[in-house]
């Protein structure tokens, strides 16, 4: 059974507080999906979980399994369980996936050859054309084929908590139903737990969420099942935002 647990998170960058108070636990096998208006700050929780740098914590903590993240180098968290799927991977001239599968933890423990048989596998039950798995990666390649890939690392690499970052930009409606349907799947017979950000419950309709978030301004401001995803996509984020609670106030006013 894996557990994260994000406690009244804030983190900054040089400039500004970006983070302010997150809570939320992840146990395995439960779906959570992060909903909210750009620049809320959905990303950089996904970045400061990881360990990307530039971001500092101030308060708060990230465990998993018990074990304090904050600190780790993004390997080492990696190596304890913890997937990214970053919103907007990162071409990587010279290093192709079969070598991140290869010096992987799974890999030597499970044996190179089986964890590579395994990626072509499944790179033809996601859609990823065999030559992707030795080019570069992510090297030019189109929006959608880079989550078809993200996909392909997290099937591969076993995480037991996966974050995936609006894993559904880019795909068109096949890859999002093939991808979302591969990713519940892992929940049901991995226990794989998932912290999924998007904007479109057309995700959502394979990957059922056990629990919505609305993430507004740095923190989660209100939480519900799937009817919530719902409502966001079909009235938007405004109801929820600081700007217009003052306006509906001024109106009772006035
Ligand atoms: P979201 O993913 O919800 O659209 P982000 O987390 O990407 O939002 O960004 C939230 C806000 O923080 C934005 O205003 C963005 O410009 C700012 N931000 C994020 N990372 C950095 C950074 N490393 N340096 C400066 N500003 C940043
Ligand atoms: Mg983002």
């Amino acid at each position: 059974m894996a557990e994260l647990q994000i406690k009244d998170l804030h983190a900054r960058t040089s400039e500004a507080e970006i983070l302010k108070g997150v809570d939320v636990t992840v146990r395995s096998g439960e779906v959570h999906a992060i909903m909210g208006p750009n620049g809320s700050g959905k990303s950089t929780l996904s970045h400061v979980l990881m360990g990307r740098p530039g971001y500092s914590i101030t308060q708060g903590e990230i465990t998993l399994d018990g074990k304090d993240l904050t600190g780790l180098q993004t390997w080492e968290r990696a190596q304890l369980g913890l997937f990214l799927a970053l919103q907007y991977p990162v071409e990587i001239e010279g290093v192709p996936v079969t070598s991140i599968f290869e010096t992987s933890e799974l890999a030597s423990k499970e044996g190179y050859r089986e964890t590579l048989q395994d990626a072509k596998n499944e790179a033809e039950l996601l859609g990823v054309p065999s030559d992707h798995l030795s080019r570069g990666v992510n090297l030019d390649m189109s929006g959608g084929e880079k989550k078809r890939l993200e996909t392909l690392q997290l099937v591969t690499l076993k995480p037991s908590i996966a974050v995936l970052d609006e894993l559904d930009s880019g795909l068109d409606v096949d890859g999002l139903r093939i991808v979302s349907n591969r990713v519940e799947r892992l929940t049901k017979e991995n226990g794989l737990g998932v912290l999924v950000i998007t904007h479109y419950s057309r995700l959502l309709e394979e990957l059922k969420p056990d629990h919505v978030h609305v993430f507004v301004e740095g923190k989660i401001v209100a939480s519900g099942d799937s009817q919530l995803a719902e409502e966001l996509e079909s009235d938007g984020y405004e109801k929820w935002t600081p700007s217009t609670e003052t306006s509906v106030t001024l109106g009772g006013l006035i």
